[in-house]
């Protein structure tokens, strides 16, 4: 895959409805042939990204480029992508083979070679056999797999998914994601796919951008926002983070303590350099998943908590204990794998903690 190169950038790019604001000064650079996807809870802005993108709506500030060339004010027909939505949007009244090779009828190409394409759009999703049945013979999954081939057979820069898998359920759409995500893999064209499913990023997602509340909060792969997200939003949306409130406290040796109600904790600052220059005192958040938390012997370790076992979840391969710690009870989450954990603790029982300084990090709200 060639990710070097920027394909698609937008550059400070508002839209307000009427007088609502409801994007604010959006930069992103889509890179050629990635999987991006966009992630945000309802109503953060993603489908108005999508739009802008796309050319449904005008922009209210800001640009968009296209290979560096402002395609700010290009009309939606001749912008080279294609869109997939969620409720698939086909032609009742048309075969499948007729819904896949409508782009190209509208376009005049010659019949042998809409046919020709068509049979090879269809041949991609798996869908050969379906040619000739209309939309309501089939089932939700392979409506949606038109779809992707009506999209895919204008040969466009960029494919644009809105929640493509949203009315799916859940086992075919995790096998919609898989398919979604082979294709992209084969074709080798740029995605760039909404969703409010973090399980769903994570799984498909080349990259990731957060956004909340019209503002992109992160852009980074999964990895990087499972394991160094850099504010308080991503760290509460991503996962299951424990999040511990206090006051920063001094730096030590790269890392930077925190003081919560259950003590000192050291953490590192690598996903948010600027917190080692920020001033003692500040709020701030100690971030760090269930899976850094660990039991010791002893105390004296850095990190050290102690606490009380006030729930075990069995969740199949791990137990999700939740731990009262401190004054307060401050219930933090510990994930052990069931063999280990969930046999050998139980409700009520004193237990010591730690996590490695660099497990956790620290985020602003
Ligand atoms: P998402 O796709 O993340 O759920 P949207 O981009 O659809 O979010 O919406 C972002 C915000 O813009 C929401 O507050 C929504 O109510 C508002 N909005 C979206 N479309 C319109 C519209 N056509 N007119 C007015 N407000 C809109
Ligand atoms: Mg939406």
């Amino acid at each position: 895959m060639s990710h070097n190169s920027d394909l698609l950038t937008l550059r400070s790019v508002s839209k307000s409805y009427g007088v609502v604001p409801v994007l604010h000064g959006i930069d992103l650079a889509v890179r050629d042939g990635e999987f991006l996807t966009v992630l945000g809870p309802s109503g953060s802005g993603k489908t108005t990204v999508l739009r802008l993108i796309g050319g449904l709506e005008p922009l209210s500030a800001g640009q968009i480029h296209l290979d560096g060339k402002d395609i700010s004010h290009m009309p939606i027909n001749r912008r080279p992508f294609n869109t997939v939505f969620q409720d698939y949007a086909l032609f009742p009244h048309m075969t499948v083979a007729k819904n896949v090779g409508y782009g190209l009828s509208v376009r005049h190409e010659p019949r042998k070679e809409i046919a020709r394409r068509v049979a090879e759009a269809l041949a991609l999703v798996r869908l050969g056999p379906f040619a000739e049945r209309y939309p309501a013979q089939l089932s939700g999954g392979q409506r949606q797999r038109v779809a992707l081939a009506r999209a895919l057979i204008c040969r466009p820069r960029l494919i644009l998914l809105d929640e493509p898998l949203a009315a799916l359920d859940l086992e075919l759409r995790r096998q919609m994601q898989e398919f979604l995500k082979s294709i992209q893999r084969e074709i080798k064209t740029t995605f760039l796919f909404v969703t409010h499913d973090q399980e769903e990023a994570i799984g498909m997602a080349d990259r990731i951008c957060v956004m909340q509340a019209g503002h992109i909060r992160q852009l980074g792969t999964p990895h990087d926002l499972y394991y160094r997200p850099n504010c308080e939003f991503v760290a509460r949306f991503f996962g299951e983070n424990n999040l511990v409130p206090g006051m920063l406290g001094p730096v030590t040796g790269g890392l930077r303590s925190i003081d919560t109600a259950i003590g000192r904790l050291i953490c590192s600052v690598e996903n948010q350099p600027s917190l080692l220059n920020a001033a003692e005192g500040a709020a701030a958040f100690a971030a760090f998943r269930p899976e850094a938390l660990h039991r010791v012997e002893t105390d004296g370790t850095e990190n050290h908590l102690t606490g009380h076992v006030a729930n075990l979840a069995f969740a199949g391969a791990s137990t999700v204990v939740t731990i009262a710690t401190g004054d307060n009870a401050l219930p933090l989450r510990m994930r052990l794998p069931s063999r280990a954990g969930g046999s050998v603790l139980a409700a009520g029982q004193r237990i010591l903690l730690s996590f490695a300084p660099h497990e956790g990090h620290l985020v602003l709200g």
